[in-house]
């Protein structure tokens, strides 16, 4: 099993590998049962995208009479972590903690998770750092405005 999908899901051959999480190993009738109401989608349109699943290499296929039962190559839960992975490697670093905790904010938590949350934290605070430093391209975040402008004579961009 893969750690982590190197080849990127979208979001409805998502909708796909939740299903074979699921209930695999699923066939591909089923899986068209389960989402066909509320995506509106044919039963080609779910071939085809089990088929690209397939070829990216996060679902098997095992022919059974004349059948084909499909089965998760890549666990959900990592999955999941580098979707969220995904989105934060695509922010400023300084923006990181201030997104983390809107999130927080908006998601409906139980008492566990809130538990869970403040283990993680209370961990955390030891290690902290005193600032988190923004590694993006000047040009992409805020960070660097302050530097261009003063630097606006001599157009020049530099990293910091
Ligand atoms: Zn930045």
């Amino acid at each position: 099993m893969q750690t982590t999908p190197a080849v990127k899901i979208t979001e409805a051959e998502w909708e796909i590998m939740r299903v074979i999480w699921t209930n695999q190993p699923a066939t591909s009738r089923f899986i068209t049962e389960v989402l066909s109401e509320q995506m509106n989608w044919k039963s080609a349109t779910v071939k085809t995208l089990i088929g690209r699943l397939v070829e990216k290499g996060f679902v098997s296929t095992k022919k059974q009479g004349k059948k084909y039962l499909y089965s998760a190559m890549i666990s959900e839960e990592d999955s999941i972590n580098a979707l969220a992975t995904d989105v934060f490697e695509h922010i400023c670093a300084t923006k990181v903690g201030a997104t983390l905790a809107n999130q927080i904010e908006q998601a409906t938590l139980s008492r566990d998770d809130i538990q869970l949350i403040e283990d993680i934290l209370q961990k955390k605070k030891e290690q902290a750092v005193e600032k988190i430093f923004c590694d993006c391209l000047p040009g992409q975040c805020q960070c660097h405005n302050s530097y261009m402008k003063e630097n606006e004579n001599e157009k020049r961009i530099v990293r910091h």
